[in-house]
């Protein structure tokens, strides 16, 4: 069997043009993979294997006419929050288990006109909601590095695909942390872009304020191909930014020499495994190595807030969102009852899990009449502190360096009766997500033999920042394009 999987899209997609091998067989090595690893790992709720050959004989034909570009024959794992015309989209959730898309994302859309291969809908928490993937109504996904381990989550089933080789690149969706987290306990890249940086039409919505798609690869490189082919305008989407997307290679392979890194002190707390803080700080001497200036004095005071400011504004916002699943318009339905209520009731006890249930109550509580202000106002209020306590971080630095997560992957069942134990996984990916900023995850090491991540925010639409110090880190630590040895 071939081992084609193991490339990243970039060197694929040079052996493709150099016609080494074709699309065919690349798809088919993919495919192969996933028919041996995936019982193991369940990263997919939904394969696709027959469309994905199709995809990959036109990709062939377009290497043949010279109209190839950079992901096209690239087989792709496309996160089951993302619609996909034609192919079954669940978000994890027995409400649309059955529901098969009439129309494409924009995102998929952009993959499909760059004659990428889709080889499959990846695992997820139920509607995004979860850092472990365990809540899914089809079963968790398990970590490829140790199959008793969580992936993270909510992409988890998109970063493990990665890490497991069943799948070259793939698109997860990030509201408080769901890429980058996921991509820091699976040991590869992901990229959380700047709100509005990519559409969301399409996108089944959880917390329409934080959703965001984005990335996750085998490198850097990979994940800024990705970016450049999924973002930019579109006028289906009213907070998708108008300006023009800059060139996002260009930022490859720069030095970062005076480049000003901030490290804020209030992301190095108690709870951070100290295997963690060691290779974070190896990180920083790297960073330091490469003619960065780093600085350690930054505080964000508000750090510690983003965490409940994130759980009263993405409940909120989910209970608005949700409720669409009324068993009239999408999916399962229950008509058992007497009364269109007693359906509506029926449809959603039975149809959702119950983390979205945990949501939905705490949202509508939030956002009731006599709580509104205590809550939700509040929350956002907080929210603007946030922003501006950034805000004034990047008057000084170019970007800001953090851990992705406090922990490596933790036990499958650890967590998972224990929501606010689950929340804090995302400590420190909140910040960036309730602020809108981009973010990345770049593997940094390993602890206890699991990966550990690296975070790097920049300021709003300054990808290109992010991904050159993600570079040129990579470039020099090492640590790109790891598969798990499953
Ligand atoms: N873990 C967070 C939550 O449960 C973030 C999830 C996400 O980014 N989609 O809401």
């Amino acid at each position: 069997m071939s081992d084609f999987w193991r490339l990243t899209a970039h060197e694929a997609h040079e052996k493709l043009r150099a016609k080494e091998f074709s699309s065919l067989e690349l798809t088919r090595s993919v495919l192969d993979r996933i028919a041996e690893v995936e019982p193991k790992v369940h990263a997919y709720i939904t394969n696709t294997p027959e469309l994905a050959l199709e995809q990959a004989r036109e990709a062939d034909s377009r290497y043949a006419s010279g109209t190839a570009t950079p992901l096209t024959g690239i087989p792709v794992a496309v996160k089951d929050l993302i619609v996909t015309k034609g192919t079954r989209t669940t978000a994890a959730s027995r409400i649309l288990e059955n529901f098969i898309p009439p129309y494409d994302s924009h995102v998929y859309e952009q993959l499909r006109k760059a004659g990428a291969v889709m080889v499959g809908k990846a695992n997820l928490d139920e509607f995004a909601m979860g850092s472990s993937t365990e809540h899914s109504a089809f079963g968790p996904t398990h970590n490829p590095w140790n199959l008793d381990l969580v992936p993270g989550g909510s992409s988890g089933g998109s970063a493990a695909a990665i890490a497991a080789g069943e799948a070259i690149l793939s698109l997860g969706s990030d509201t408080g942390g769901s890429i980058r987290q996921p991509a820091a306990l699976c040991g590869v890249v992901g990229l959380d872009p700047t709100y509005g940086r990519v559409s969301r039409f399409g996108i089944i919505a959880f917390g329409s304020s934080l959703d965001q798609v984005g990335p996750i690869g085998r490198d850097v490189e990979d994940v800024a191909t990705m970016l450049q082919c999924i973002g930019g305008h579109d006028p289906r989407d009213s907070t998708s930014n108008p300006e023009p997307m800059p060139d996002m290679r260009h930022y490859l392979g720069r030095d970062i020499r005076g480049m000003k890194v901030g490290v804020p002190r209030e992301y190095f707390i108690s709870g951070m495994e100290p295997g963690v803080k060691a290779r974070i700080e190896e990180a920083l001497k790297t960073l330091d190595s490469l003619g960065a200036e780093i600085d350690t004095s930054l505080s964000l005071p508000s750090t510690e807030h983003a965490l409940a400011v994130y759980y009263i504004i993405a409940p909120s916002e989910a209970s608005a969102n949700l409720a669409r699943y009324d068993g009239v318009k999408y999916g399962f339905s229950d008509r058992s009852g007497p009364t269109m209520w007693d359906n509506m009731e029926q449809t959603r006890a039975q149809g959702f899990g119950n983390e979205v249930k945990r949501r939905i109550m705490l949202g509508t509580y939030a956002l009731s009449a006599g709580y509104y202000d205590a809550f939700y106002l509040k929350a956002q209020k907080v929210r603007t502190v946030i922003n501006n306590e950034f805000a004034a971080a990047f008057a000084k630095y170019d970007v800001i360096v953090t851990p992705t997560s406090p922990t490596v992957a933790f036990p499958i069942g650890a967590k998972v009766d224990d929501p606010y134990a689950m929340y804090l996984n995302d400590v420190y990916t909140l910040p960036a997500s309730v602020a809108g900023l981009p973010s990345i995850s770049v593997p940094c090491g390993f602890s206890e033999g699991l990966p550990v991540g690296l975070q790097i925010i920049g300021n709003f639409f300054d990808e290109g920042r992010v991904l050159q110090v993600a570079s040129a880190y990579e470039a020099a630590g090492g640590w790109a394009n790891q598969v798990a040895g499953l």
